[in-house]
């Protein structure tokens, strides 16, 4: 079991600032701990209200702004090297097609933290009316330049669109970053026309891989990911906020692949994410790092791929998948169960 973690310091995790980043309740059962590619160390804890596991102390504003500086998007025009982006490319088509089956054009839809504007471009050019907000950066620069997309850079407000406005709301692997996640849900729950979809991708923290790798989970991702939700939380969450869930897909061949071998070299290599942030050409971070053990590591990720994917179908297959893919169809029936 790669359940290591041997480079984290063994003092008690702080108690400091340990309220639930999702719900707002108190205290929460102590799990394990995890450290950032930083260094900084944090606890995690679940809430014994809405049992969502969250980091504590609650990252400052100084270790996020840190860690969403340049190198976390790429230093160049695009978040990873042309390749990786193609494959990615790909990927991002695929969730085109799964909001295409869904919602029929001409559509309003909504991409909540859009990142660099790719995903919505392809919504734009499939000929729906897309608007995205993303917090100032490198990545609304990008966005910005995406013709057909209304940006709006910084955090979804109150206000920012009108009720029933939209037949489709987007958070790729967004939830998990927000530090007000409830009041955003809120929102997007007026903002949605009845009947309207809402997609959501998520780390699963009760994944087969996150209960290997513990601290050294590649989906933890600290400081960034302040809190996680089990799939049965989440689905429990969202009915009280009158969201019923419509689809759930355990299998990601983009996310959950990675995830097993980015957390085993964790475990092995002792520096969290070598190969990600490498990959990112994050200079700053791996600039000091022997190139032979990145370019072994390469090897690893190469070697083992297929390997691994059958790791990520068996994963699937137990409902466990590292991430999960929801959609939830608002019912406007607070409390309700499933469409
Ligand atoms: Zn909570």
């Amino acid at each position: 079991m790669f359940a290591g973690n041997e480079s984290v310091k063994t003092s008690q995790p702080p108690d400091e600032g340990s309220v639930c980043t999702f719900c707002g309740g108190e205290g929460g059962a102590r799990l394990y701990r995890t450290k950032s590619i930083f260094g900084d160390e944090f606890g995690l804890r679940r809430c014994v209200d809405c049992r969502a596991v969250f980091l504590v102390p609650r990252p400052s504003a100084a270790q996020l702004e840190q860690a969403y500086e340049e190198g976390y998007y790429g230093g160049g025009r695009t978040k990873f090297g042309p390749w990786v982006e193609k494959v990615l490319g790909y990927f991002r088509s695929s969730r085109c097609r799964k909001v295409a089956r869904l919602v029929s054009r001409p559509a309003n839809i909504l991409d909540v933290g859009c990142g660099s504007g790719e995903f919505a471009k392809c919504l734009v050019e499939r000929g729906y009316r897309v608007c995205g907000t993303e917090l100032p950066g490198k990545a609304a620069e990008r966005a910005a330049q995406i013709a057909g997309l209304t940006l709006k850079v910084g955090p979804l407000r109150e206000g920012d669109f009108g009720r029933d406005y939209f037949d489709a709301v987007c958070m790729w692997h967004v939830l998990e970053h927000l530090a007000e996640p409830k009041k955003t849900l809120d929102i997007i729950g007026r903002i949605l026309k009845p009947g309207g979809y809402v997609f959501i991708s998520l780390p699963n923290i009760g994944s087969l891989q996150s209960r290997l790798f513990r601290g050294k989970w590649l989906h933890l991702d600290p400081p960034r990911h302040l809190f996680f939700l089990g799939r049965g939380d989440l689905v429990a969450e969202m009915g009280k906020l009158g969201f019923a869930p419509a689809r759930e897909s355990h299998l990601s061949i983009e996310q959950n692949v990675f995830g097993f071998q980015q957390s085993i070299l964790n475990c092995l290599c002792g520096r969290r994410d070598m190969l990600f942030e490498a990959l990112k050409g994050n200079v700053e971070y791996a600039g000091d790092y022997p190139r032979w053990k990145i370019f072994l590591q390469k090897g690893f990720w190469v070697a083992t791929f297929g390997l691994f994917v059958g790791a990520a179908v068996l994963e699937a297959a137990l409902r466990m998948g590292g991430t999960v893919e929801f959609v939830f169809r608002k019912t406007g029936t607070q409390g309700c169960r499933r469409v």
